[in-house]
């Protein structure tokens, strides 16, 4: 068996700077720039793509730790050297497709698929990034390094993710939220795992600011998605929605983007997947913002010229109110190698299709609202075929949003008209008011 490495490495391929996946290092001390984990693809390429199929569909949902976890099933490919001891798992990925034939009907989609990623621990696609960061900073204390604590800014799940898997690790984990911007679950699930839980009274852009100074000093591990372990987590999902369909590759995927690390991962994972021989063709990636919170949108619209931070305005889709991306500089690219596109959805769009998605058995998030509105956009543009392969990206339950559930159904949300309006109807305790409803609802 030959021996798979990988580095962090500088996105700029001028610069070429590396460094072990255990040191703390966030940015390129020569020139400032993101960095990406790289692989060493030569290793890799030592098995065939039918052989890594083979290997990844025997350990898939199976019970040796950690192989089972969708995202440690293909542990090569994510980091391969680290010592299994060092790995905090909660068996996270391994997500359902929910096949939305009903939904699809109504917006002229034949084979459309919403992939469950919400259908996790902490309740979001967050814990597929998270166990590896966490592993990371595990194994990095088992070699030695002296971090006090795990810290991240959050929109609400990437701090209830790193909360549980730093308790899980029994590692100290401190949060930043901004005030009053997050559902009430988001902000009770940190407390509940003990993390040091910090309500600042700005927004998710000024918690991101104030987190990047403070993890100068190295004794603070970053765990927000700057750090591209997390991305080598979320890269599985791609490869575990070819799995899930024989290796098939879809025709699009709709992606609910905020600070752009999600989109990025799902990219790098199909083109490592092309590159070591699984799939031989890509899928359109297109990228759904909030209007209210929409920089990539403003400057796909520019032809990615340039790209300006915004200040992102209030929107029910909390987990993307996000104005400065800070993985713009590597969703860019990712678009452009998978003729992306961007759409936006306003506040009544996101709350009518994910009330209308509801109505067909889902229970949407307000961020997969946005991706349904734009899928529904591209399909009545005619952009998107009918009988192409669609996967919408689900990335959170809806039940940590009851707020904006009840909100829809109360007719009370600001800026939306709620077609799909349901209240509970308020009866005596008796037989026959029950009937007489029933039989007025009815017909
Ligand atoms: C974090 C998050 C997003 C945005 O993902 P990015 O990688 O920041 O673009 C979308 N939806 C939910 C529910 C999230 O928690
Ligand atoms: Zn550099």
């Amino acid at each position: 068996m030959p021996t798979y490495n990988a580095w962090f490495e500088c996105i700029d391929p001028t610069c070429n700077e590396r460094f072990p996946l255990t040191e703390v290092v966030y940015r390129c001390p020569r020139c400032e720039k993101l960095l990406k984990v790289e692989h060493e693809i030569e290793a890799l390429k030592h098995r065939s793509g039918a052989a890594w199929m083979r290997v990844f569909d025997d350990r898939y949902m199976r019970t040796n730790f950690p192989y089972g976890s969708g995202v440690w099933g293909k542990k090569e490919w994510v980091y391969p050297h680290i010592d299994d001891e060092s790995i905090v798992s909660t068996y996270e990925g391994g997500s359902n497709l929910f096949m939305a034939d009903r939904f699809g009907e109504l917006i002229g989609l034949d084979d459309l698929w919403i992939k469950q990623c919400g259908n996790s621990h902490t309740g979001s696609f967050k814990d597929l990034g998270m166990t590896v960061l966490v592993s990371a900073v595990k194994e990095m204390i088992r070699q030695g390094a002296t971090i006090q604590a795990v810290i991240c800014a959050s929109t609400g799940d990437t701090s209830a993710s790193l909360a549980a898997y730093c308790a899980a690790a029994g590692i100290p984990a401190v949060v930043l939220l901004p005030k009053n911007k997050i559902s009430d679950a988001q902000l009770v699930q940190p407390l509940a795992n003990g993390a040091h839980t910090l309500a600042l009274d700005t927004d998710f852009d000024g918690c991101m600011e104030i987190v990047q100074k403070l993890s100068a000093d190295t004794r603070f591990y970053l765990a927000n998605s700057i750090n591209p372990l997390r991305i080598e987590g979320q890269k599985t999902i791609s490869v575990e929605i070819v799995q899930q369909d024989d290796w098939q590759v879809p025709d699009w995927i709709i992606v609910p983007s905020g600070n752009l690390g999600n989109i990025t991962a799902i990219g790098l994972g199909f083109l490592m997947m092309r590159e070591l021989g699984l799939i031989n063709t890509l899928p359109r990636l297109v990228a759904a913002q909030a209007e209210s919170a929409n920089p990539l949108y403003l400057s796909y619209k520019n032809g990615f010229t340039d790209f300006v931070p915004t200040q992102a305005d209030f929107t029910q889709a909390t987990a993307i109110q996000i104005g400065n991306p800070v993985s713009a500089p590597r969703a860019v690219p990712i678009l452009q190698t998978f003729d992306g596109i961007v759409e936006q959805a306003s506040e009544h769009e996101l709350s009518q299709a994910a009330a209308m998605a509801d109505k067909t058995g889902l229970f949407s998030c307000p961020q997969t609202g946005v991706a349904l509105a734009v899928v529904k956009k591209l399909a009545e543009g005619g952009v998107i075929h009918q009988n192409e392969k669609v996967i919408v990206i689900s990335t959170a339950t809806g039940l940590k949003f009851t707020d904006f559930k009840r909100g829809y159904h109360q007719g009370v949300l600001p800026e939306v008209l709620p077609e799909f309006a349901n209240q509970p109807v308020e009866l005596k305790g008796d037989y026959k008011s029950v009937t007489s409803a029933i039989s007025g609802l009815i017909n």
